[in-house]
């Protein structure tokens, strides 16, 4: 069991002195950074708090049935109003990441803000800009740790049902429904609490599990079909999307989430690699089965961070450049396929 007491103090002495909190989560927000950020906002709000929200860019369209997300703000779409909230805040606090450049076009104006920075957090290696850095890598989400912060902090367990429901949002969507991740038995006891406060988790899953258009079924049939690329003698396969392939398929935000896990099925394949053109560079997502750390991957080649099993980056050139660097870094981390899958 791992010793919160020495964060919260301190976090419970912010919240108290502070009159203006703002939760900021991730660029690219995931089930974890979105459940965590709203579970703490349904916490502070219940304890007469006032507090904003804000998102570097915009929300998966499977998320944004959970109760708060319309009052997230999303800084490229409003930027004038999110400098002003960062401004006012004295105190910010932030999920589900550790690293300044994952606060987007926010970066510069979260950095230099006069208010008091929190991370809570569960990646690894921690890049200090905060004044409290609440990180436990051993939690399989942000939101396991916001539960243990919020329960400790409060004393006896929070009840509230939009706390409850974005809480398990956070940890399936960071385990895969239970798949991966470092999810433990202490995890399944505060999914046990969190069903016990009578959530419906059958809707839940189908919120995030079963609610996608056609058009992305299609999508992902056809990024299967035609972008998938298997190289057994690396135990890698990779999947590529150009911009146009998504206008083909009527693309929304959120619509690519989990391809990358998607080869990771095929037997003797324990790297998977996901290829994104944006307008202006590629974006990456890494995943690996057994001991392959694609976060340090990540870091090495692409500028990017995460788990050692999932994890991200980006890379400032044309797809096929992209394609070719990422091959040649496979090859030059031949080793580590013979010693580490
Ligand atoms: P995803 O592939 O789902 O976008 O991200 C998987 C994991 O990698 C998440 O934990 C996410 O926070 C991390 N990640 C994704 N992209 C980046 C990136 O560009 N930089 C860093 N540091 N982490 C990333
Ligand atoms: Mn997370």
């Amino acid at each position: 069991m791992i010793e919160l007491s020495k964060y919260t103090k301190e976090l419970s002495k912010l919240i108290l002195s502070s009159e203006n909190i703002l939760l900021i989560c991730h660029i690219n927000p995931d089930g974890d950074a979105i459940g965590s950020q709203l579970a703490f906002y349904h916490y502070l709000i219940s304890k007469g708090k006032n507090v904003k929200m804000l998102a570097p860019n915009n929300l998966q369209e499977f998320l944004k049935w959970m109760d708060g997300t319309d009052l997230i703000n999303i800084f490229i779409k409003e930027r004038k109003k999110c400098r002003i909230l960062i401004e006012e805040a004295d105190l910010i606090v932030m999920f589900d990441f550790n690293q300044s450049n994952r606060l987007g076009e926010a970066e510069d104006f979260v950095k230099s803000s006069h208010a008091r920075k929190v991370i809570i957090d569960h990646h690894l290696d921690p890049r200090g800009f905060a004044d409290l850095i609440i990180s436990v890598p051993s939690m399989c989400s942000t939101s396991e740790l916001v539960y243990e912060l919020v329960s400790e902090m409060n004393g006896v367990q929070f009840i509230n049902k939009s706390y409850a429901e974005c809480l398990y949002v956070g940890i399936i969507t960071d385990t895969g429904n239970f798949e991966y991740g470092s999810y433990t038995s202490g995890t399944f006891r505060i999914v046990a609490e969190l069903i016990d406060t009578g959530l419906d988790k059958f809707k839940i899953l189908n919120m995030i599990y079963n609610n996608f258009s056609s058009d992305r079924m299609k999508l992902q049939g056809f990024a299967l079909n035609k972008r998938m690329v298997v190289m057994p003698e690396f135990k890698t396969a990779y999947i590529f999307l150009t911009k146009d392939d998504l206008k083909e398929y009527h693309h929304v935000k959120g619509d690519t989430e989990g391809f990358v896990n998607l080869p990771l099925s095929i037997k003797g394949i324990f790297f998977s690699a996901l290829f994104i053109e944006k307008d202006n560079f590629i974006k990456l997502s890494f995943r690996s089965k057994g001991l392959f750390p694609t976060n340090e991957f990540a870091a090495r080649f692409f500028s990017g961070g995460g788990h050692l099993n999932a994890s991200g980056g980006e890379y400032t050139d044309t797809l096929q450049n992209t394609i070719d660097y990422f091959l040649k870094a496979l090859k030059e981390n031949e080793w580590r396929f013979e010693n580490r899958m």
